[in-house]
C-alpha cells in the first residue's frame, strides 16, 4: 500500500505526490483553511495566567524602608 487517503476528500493519494498527503493543492488549501479556522476559534479563550510565576511584584513594604 503506497497510498493514503486525502484528508480533505478521501481520495487515494500515492506517496511521492507533489501535494502529498493531499490529492491536490486545492485540497491542501481547504485543509489548511479548516485548521486555521479551528486555531482561530480556540485561540480566543486561551489567556496565559500570570501572577504566580510571572513577573514578581515588589514586596508591599518596600516603601517603608525609610
Ligand atoms: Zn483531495
Amino acid at each position: 500500500m503506497n497510498t493514503v487517503k486525502c484528508p480533505t476528500c478521501k481520495t487515494q493519494v500515492a506517496f511521492g505526490s507533489p501535494d502529498f498527503p493531499f490529492c491536490s493543492d486545492r485540497c491542501r488549501q481547504i485543509d489548511l483553511g479548516n485548521w486555521a479556522t479551528e486555531q482561530y476559534r480556540f485561540s480566543s479563550p486561551i489567556i496565559p495566567t500570570t501572577g504566580e510565576e510571572g513577573a514578581p511584584l515588589p514586596p508591599p513594604d518596600s516603601d517603608l524602608e525609610d
